[in-house]
C-alpha cells in the first residue's frame, strides 16, 4: 500500500487533474490511498466565505461563496461527461450544507465557523477527480475522510485521536481496497464525536497523508508538488539552489524549524515512527527523482539556506540595571506564550534579553505593552533572519557581504544571524 497526496497547485486546472491520472495510470496495479487538497488557492477563498460571515455581511459571503461554486461547476463541465448529473447532485450536496449555515447568523466562535465552511473545499475537489477517475475507467472509492480521522474540538488546530481514527481506518477504509486498487479521500478535515468538521492547520494534508501511511503501515508516501522536490535553499532568495536526493528525517524536521518551506515537522514524525520513507516529487517531470526523506543520514549535504524576512528584534533591558535572570526571563516567557508568539531567536545577555520575531505589529504591539513594566524596550524592524546548517566559510562570508550583523548564534551545525542591509 502506498499514500500519494496531491496538493492545490496539483489539481488547480484541467490539465494538471488530467496529469493526476496519468500518474495514477503509471502505477496501475498498486493499492494507493489518494489524499486530495482543495484545487488552487480554494482554501484562501473559502477562508474569506468564513470570514464575511462572521462580521454579518451576508451577502458578501453568499457572493464569494457562488464564485467558488461556479469554478467547481465549471470544472465539473470540462472533466465529466458519463455522470456529470451525479457528479452535479454530489457538489450541490455540499453547496447546500455550506450555504445553510451562511443563511444563519453567527453564534458560535469563529474557528467553528471557519472550519465548518472551510472543509468545503477538499470535499469537492476530492468528489470532482473521484468522478473524472471513474469518467476515464480509472476504477476508485471516494470515502468521507470526516468518518475516518477522528480530532477533538478544538477548531482548526485540532488534536488526532489516534485509536479512533486507526479503528475507523481498520474498519471502513481497509474493505475499500478488497474491491479496488485506489481510493480517493481529502486531506486537511476531519471530524468531531459530535459530527462537527475540522481543519487540521493550513497545508494539513501532507500531515493527513503521514496519519494514513502510519495506520495502514504504507511502503511509502508521495507527496506530488510544483517543484523538483526539496532544494537547499529557495530559489528565489539562491539562485544556485540545488536538489537534495536525499533527506534524513531529523534533517527535515530542522529545515522546518527553522523555517524552510518543506515538510511540516508533524508530517515526519508520524513516518520517522514507522520509518516510512516519504518521497516529495514532481507532478510535472515525473522523471526527475525528486527527494527521499527517510532514516538514513546522507553524507556530503550541501550548505542549506534559510531566510526568514521581516523581523523584528525586540530588546529588553532590565528598568535598573539588575541582572536579567530568574523571574525576568519567566516573565517574558509567559508574556510571549499568552500572544501565541514563538520567537526565533532568544539571547540573554547581562541585563538584557534579546528577542527576535516575526513582524506581526499587533503582537509586538501587545508584548511590548506588557513587557514595558518590568523592562525597557526597544525595537528594530526590516532585518533578515538568514539560517545555514552545515555551513562554511565561503558561505558565511558570501552571504553576509554587504550586511550588519545585529545578532548571531550559533552551533556546531547550524549557525543563524540576524542581518541588516547596508
Ligand atoms: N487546502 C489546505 C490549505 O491550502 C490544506 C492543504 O493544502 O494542505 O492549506
Ligand atoms: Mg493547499
Amino acid at each position: 500500500m502506498k499514500v500519494f497526496k496531491f496538493g492545490g497547485a496539483s489539481i488547480n486546472s484541467i490539465d494538471r487533474i488530467k496529469n493526476l491520472s496519468e500518474i495514477l495510470q503509471n502505477n496501475k496495479g498498486e493499492k494507493i490511498l489518494v489524499v486530495i487538497s482543495a484545487m488552487g488557492k480554494m482554501t484562501n477563498a473559502l477562508e474569506k466565505v468564513a470570514e464575511a460571515f462572521f462580521e454579518e455581511r451576508k451577502e458578501d459571503s453568499l457572493q464569494l461563496f457562488q464564485k467558488i461554486k461556479e469554478y467547481h461547476l465549471t470544472q465539473l463541465k470540462y472533466l465529466i461527461t458519463l455522470q456529470w448529473k451525479r457528479a452535479t447532485n454530489e457538489l450541490q450536496n455540499f453547496f447546500t450544507e455550506v450555504e445553510w449555515m451562511l443563511h444563519d447568523k453567527p453564534v458560535r466562535d469563529y474557528n467553528y465557523y471557519y472550519d465548518q465552511i472551510v472543509c468545503s473545499g477538499e470535499l469537492l475537489s476530492s468528489t470532482l477527480i473521484s468522478f473524472y477517475l471513474n469518467d476515464e475507467k480509472i476504477a476508485n472509492k471516494w470515502i468521507d475522510v470526516r468518518d475516518l480521522l477522528r480530532t477533538n474540538d478544538n477548531f482548526r488546530d485540532p488534536i488526532v485521536d489516534w485509536n479512533f481514527t486507526e479503528k475507523n481506518a481498520i474498519e471502513k477504509l481497509l474493505p475499500l481496497f478488497d474491491k479496488t486498487d485506489l481510493v480517493i479521500t481529502q486531506g486537511f478535515i476531519g471530524s468531531t464525536d459530535e459530527n462537527e468538521s475540522t481543519t487540521l492547520g493550513r497545508e494539513g494534508s501532507d500531515f493527513t497523508g503521514a496519519v494514513f501511511a502510519k495506520i495502514l503501515k504504507a511502503e511509502s508516501i508521495t507527496i506530488w508538488k510544483d517543484v523538483e522536490g526539496v532544494m537547499n535553499a529557495d530559489p528565489k532568495d539562491f539562485k544556485e539552489a540545488v536538489l537534495l536526493e536525499n533527506l534524513s528525517y531529523k534533517e527535515a524536521i530542522e529545515m522546518a524549524y527553522y523555517g524552510a518551506q518543506v515538510i511540516h515537522p508533524k508530517t515526519i514524525k508520524p513516518l520517522q515512527n514507522k520509518n516510512i520513507p516519504l518521497y516529495v516529487k514532481s507532478f510535472l517531470d515525473t522523471h526527475i527523482s525528486g527527494t527521499a526523506i527517510t532514516q538514513k543520514i546522507p553524507h556530503n549535504l550541501p550548505p542549506i539556506i534559510i531566510y526568514k524576512k521581516n523581523q523584528v528584534l525586540i530588546t529588553l533591558q532590565s528598568l535598573d540595571f539588575s541582572f536579567v535572570e530568574g523571574l525576568p526571563v519567566t516573565s517574558l516567557h509567559q508574556i510571549l506564550d499568552e500572544a501565541k508568539f514563538k520567537p526565533n531567536i532568544i539571547q540573554n545577555t547581562a541585563i538584557s534579553l534579546l528577542v527576535c520575531v516575526d513582524d506581526i505589529p499587533e503582537k509586538i504591539e501587545q508584548i511590548a505593552l506588557q513587557a514595558s513594566s518590568i523592562f525597557d524596550i526597544q525595537i528594530q524592524r526590516d532585518l533578515t533572519l538568514l539560517t545555514i546548517r552545515h555551513y562554511t566559510p565561503e558561505f558565511l562570508e558570501r552571504l553576509t557581504k554587504n550586511k550588519e550583523m545585529v545578532l548571531q548564534q550559533k552551533t556546531k551545525e547550524t549557525i543563524q544571524m540576524l542581518l541588516k542591509e547596508i
